[in-house]
């Protein structure tokens, strides 16, 4: 291994830049050459490829998004687009590549494993929707931004006297809801992975209101429902008018957190020595705070199940 490339690929995440860092550093220091590939598997069957130093990555760690750019790539899911890739491989004499990205780009990794191309995951999405890591690269950050709205929202809902639905990403993962519903205080959490009684919620509303309740947020994660038709339900059912705020892709940028960076940190820096060892097709995960690798075969096919004792505390303590 004398050379490795690095590169962001499907949606962006807070600290990817951080990971990215990361990756070029460490293969700097155990010796090897590095280079950037842009705009993910579509940069690499364009060849857009450039030689990162130590100070090509200097001032990102602290800044969201990717200085590699990402993108999605129809072509490289085509046979032909994989043999465009392998020979601006070869061209360029990269042994190993690290991937940034989702479980998408991680089907991408496998590919290039497949075809004689060590490479070496990151999770890199605000999702949390991985499984074998108990976060992803961006998921920190993310809820973060969720509950600073969420606290703001609140002001506006006390002094109104409103329920509040908010409407936060996640169209397979509740955890970015779930998370943030527990941190912020909201009154219901309606994620994917399970089903709810919109009956129910709206019980708990008036069991709110009766005992003197200024306000209520529910917090509904996009796979759940849609935040419109949600509260249109709501005040049918109360007669009361409800609020909606769709947060959107405010959640996907942003500086991201100290958690996020040194997570980024960590598995940018382990990718890298795996590598060096010579593995292939694994994914760098963190597990009960140990950085670990999984065959990333395994990993695509775990289903990712959300925490259901967060879940149910969430439940608790918005009796
Ligand atoms: P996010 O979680 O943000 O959606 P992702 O990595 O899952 O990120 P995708 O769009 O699913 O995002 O995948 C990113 C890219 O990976 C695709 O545009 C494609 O180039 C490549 N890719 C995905 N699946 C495959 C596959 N089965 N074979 C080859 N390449 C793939």
């Amino acid at each position: 291994m004398k050379k490795i490339g690095v590169l962001t690929s499907g949606g962006d995440a807070p600290g990817m830049n951080a990971a990215i860092r990361a990756v070029v550093r460490s293969a700097i220091y155990h010796g090897l050459e590095v280079v950037g590939i842009r705009r993910g598997y579509s940069g690499l069957i364009q060849g857009d490829i450039m030689p990162m130093e130590l100070g090509s990555v200097a001032d990102i760690i602290h800044r969201g998004g990717t200085m590699l750019f990402t993108a999605r790539s129809e072509e490289f899911r085509t046979p032909a687009g994989q043999d465009r890739a392998l020979e601006v491989i070869q061209e360029h004499g990269i042994d190993g590549i690290v991937v940034i990205g989702g479980d998408g780009s991680f089907r991408g990794a496998k590919v290039l494993c497949d075809r004689g191309i060590n490479a070496i995951g990151i999770p890199g999405t605000i999702d949390n929707d991985i499984a074998c890591t108990d976060y992803t690269i961006g998921f920190d950050t993310a809820v973060n931004t969720v509950i600073e709205a969420i606290d703001k929202i609140r002001d506006t809902a006390t002094s109104h006297e409103r329920t509040y639905v908010v409407e936060v990403m996640g169209r397979d993962a509740g955890d970015i809801a779930l998370w943030a519903g527990v941190a912020g205080g909201a009154e219901s959490v309606l994620i994917p992975e399970c089903k709810y009684d919109i009956k129910e919620i709206v019980e708990k509303l008036e069991r709110g209101a009766n005992r003197g309740k200024k306000h209520s947020i529910i917090l509904v994660a996009e796979g759940a429902g849609k935040a419109f038709a949600i509260s249109e339900v709501i005040r049918e059912l109360t007669g009361k008018e409800t609020r909606v705020t769709v947060l959107g892709h405010i959640q996907r940028g942003g500086s991201p957190t100290a958690f996020d960076r040194t997570l980024a940190s960590r598995m940018g820096s382990h990718a890298v020595e795996l590598l060096i060892k010579g593995e292939c097709a694994k994914m760098i995960g963190i597990q009960g705070n140990q950085i670990v690798a999984t065959d990333i075969t395994q990993a695509l096919a775990t289903p990712r199940k959300p925490d259901m004792s967060l879940y149910n505390l969430a439940g608790v303590l918005s009796i």
